[in-house]
């Protein structure tokens, strides 16, 4: 068990910045994801909270203790990355035994420690089997047991799913999910998938370009994205944005968005300038008599709901309503937001502005 304390971490690789200062805190016990797109700094992260890598400033605490210049062997933690690697002379249970083995522990000690996490894992008859036949599940389990069976403070997983084909995935995010939560290890996890992360995380880091973009829990990156990015990258579709020149004040609740006046949640800061209005697809209601109005340009079917795009004088919108109502190419609709859910964004900076929406959320790296 452990919390790990990030400050001002920094990364340079030569003349270019891979991470640029990132501060966060992982309690004791969180299954805390680090998101975004390749190259983001996710991985440099994780591997100088291992101890792979050295950060060119900065610190890193595991329980209080800084760890920054500290070896990774002495950082009492494991790591799992997307490729496992076993040993492949030896069979599934001597795999798993070889980090307590190479710690000088006792025979029978050994046996016991592997017979638990065995079952932990649901492995216990594969355990006298070669490793080399092995399905992909049963290979990711048994990497997953000898990384556990250290019982080490915390887990740092690098994309460990990346390698699965989709149906696998999804139950194994499932395993490991059920995993940590029988476990309660605080676990660091890399992904640059955000319906991985959104499934599996207690809370979530996005990153860009080096960049801290947002630390939340999933439903509030969802529901109350930090940046444009965020709003972009979660979500498929992603947020609809339209982009627009205004002004707002303290305490108001419309906005006047291409001549007609448009519901937003109460505004907890002054604003003018070029904006951007975000509105999720669930959340666009097509309705006969709304004042804002557009063409349907396409409809796609997805069993329960359908996504319809909608050509605007703002640019295009789409709208995820049920499949049963009724939306024709070509015909010409009006369109609703839920005034509670819209996010207005600082179109020069990316910046969501605060509202009573997201007050106390916003969090920038
Ligand atoms: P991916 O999922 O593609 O690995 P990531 O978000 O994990 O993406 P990092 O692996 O942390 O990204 O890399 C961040 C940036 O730092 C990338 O542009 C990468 O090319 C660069 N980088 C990483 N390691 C080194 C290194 N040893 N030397 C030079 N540049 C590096």
């Amino acid at each position: 068990m452990a919390e790990i304390v990030v400050q001002n971490l920094r990364k340079e690789f030569g003349t270019f910045t891979a991470v640029k200062s990132s501060s966060f805190r992982i309690e004791d016990g969180e299954f805390f994801m680090l998101l975004g797109p390749s190259g983001c700094g996710k991985t440099t992260t994780l591997r100088m909270i291992a101890g792979l890598e050295l950060p060119t400033s900065g610190e890193i605490f595991i329980d209080g203790e800084e760890v920054g210049r500290k070896p990774a062997r002495e950082r009492d933690i494991a790591f799992v990355f997307q490729m496992f690697a076993l040993y492949p002379h030896m069979n599934v249970r001597r795999n798993i035994a070889y980090p307590l083995a190479s710690q000088g522990l006792a025979r029978a000690a050994i046996r016991e420690k592997v017979a638990e996490v065995a079952r932990i894992l649901d492995i216990e008859a594969i355990l006298d089997r070669p490793v080399g036949g092995l399905s992909g599940g049963d290979r990711q389990r048994v990497a997953l047991a000898r990384a556990i069976v250290r019982n080490p403070k915390c887990f740092l997983m690098d994309e460990p799913l990346g390698a699965l084909d989709a149906e696998f995935r999804e139950r194994m995010a499932e395993e490991l999910r059920a995993l940590h939560d029988r476990m309660g290890a605080t676990t660091v996890y890399v992904t640059h998938d955000q319906l991985e992360a959104m499934q599996m995380g207690d809370k979530i880091v996005v990153m860009n370009h080096g960049v801290i973009e947002q630390i939340a829990t999933p439903q509030d990156i969802y529901d109350k994205p930090a940046t444009l990015f965020v709003a972009s990258f979660i979500g498929s579709p992603p947020m609809n944005f339209v982009r627009f020149h205004g002004k707002v004040r303290p305490g108001d609740s419309r906005v006047d968005l291409q001549h007609h006046a448009v519901g937003v949640p109460s505004m907890r800061e002054a604003f003018e300038g070029d904006m951007v209005f975000g509105v999720r697809p669930e959340h666009v209601r097509l309705t006969d008599d709304a004042p804002h109005r557009g063409r349907v340009i396409a409809t796609e079917y997805l069993g329960t709901t359908q996504i319809v795009t909608i050509e605007t004088a703002g640019g295009q919108i789409k709208a995820r309503i049920a499949s049963d109502r009724p939306a024709r190419v070509d015909e010409t609709i009006g369109l609703a937001f839920d005034p509670g859910t819209i996010t207005l964004f600082d179109a020069q900076t990316g910046h969501a502005l605060r509202s009573e929406l997201n007050e106390g959320v916003l969090r920038h790296g």
